[in-house]
């Protein structure tokens, strides 16, 4: 698989040389350049983030027509208008959320299912809406295929959340709506965390919205991202 990109290949035969390969896992060099390069270079501290990125099979989650590209530092696109967000996007927005052991966290945006993938062994219970059936149904494919228990997906419109599985203890919404849907903030937990890209335009702002043990919510802004839009309604 590694022959077919001779960019990558050169990666991993120049990581290979420092340490053996795992059996079975020969892309774990390229995720090794991957996290060093495009994450702790740009300041990705949580080690429990960092040792997941190490170990998420990314190529899994795309569609085999850019699955040469699952490791490098930009978007992809996997069909019906939604991509996989870039790698540091996922990790960004992971260590934002400031996931524990034993949390429920609901994700507004399914795609591929590695952020979802991603969350899932950092945390307790993954709960993940998609509005394209079709991605909904191969994520929760590969979730079956790739063993990760403990990501439920369902199929509808982020917009009204997951009511009979609220409170959250974190909610991540992986495509922009205008604002923070009023459903997603009656649903997080006190004490709980939103990371969400904000906005109408073609770009946004990346903001966390803490809701604190009163009630009240405090909102950060973080930086400013790229993701693609929120659709309401069917799809
Ligand atoms: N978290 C994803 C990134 C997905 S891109 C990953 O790791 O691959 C954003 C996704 O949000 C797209 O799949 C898009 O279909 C979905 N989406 C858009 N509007 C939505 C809505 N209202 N409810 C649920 N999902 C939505």
């Amino acid at each position: 698989m590694l022959r077919s990109s001779p960019h990558l290949f050169g990666i991993a035969a120049m990581l290979a040389a420092t340490g053996p390969m795992r059996a079975g896992d020969a892309f774990a060099p390229i995720r090794e350049h991957m996290v060093r390069e495009q994450m702790e270079s740009r300041g990705i501290r949580n080690p429990e983030v960092l040792r997941v990125m190490r170990m998420t099979p990314r190529h899994e989650f795309v569609p085999e027509t850019v699955r040469r590209m699952a490791y490098e530092d930009c978007a992809l696109p996997i069909g019906y208008g939604a991509t996989i967000s870039q790698p540091y996007i996922v990790a960004l927005m992971s260590e934002l959320l400031i996931p524990e052991k034993g949390q429920r966290i609901l994700e507004i945006g399914t795609g591929s299912g590695y952020q979802a993938a991603v969350l899932a062994q950092l945390t307790g219970r993954v709960y993940t809406i998609e509005i394209v059936p079709e991605l909904a149904e191969s994520a929760r494919r590969t979730f079956a295929r790739l063993g990760y228990a403990n990501v439920i997906v369902r199929k509808g419109d982020g917009y009204h959340g997951w009511p009979e599985a609220a409170p959250f203890d974190r909610i991540i919404v992986t495509a922009a709506p205008p604002q923070v849907p009023q459903a997603l903030v009656d649903q997080l937990a006190a004490g709980g965390r939103l990371v969400a890209p904000v906005g109408s335009g073609w770009g946004q702002d990346l903001i966390i919205l803490e809701k604190k043990a009163d009630g009240s919510l405090h909102r950060t802004v973080v930086a400013p991202v790229i993701f693609v839009p929120m659709r309401t309604g069917s799809r």
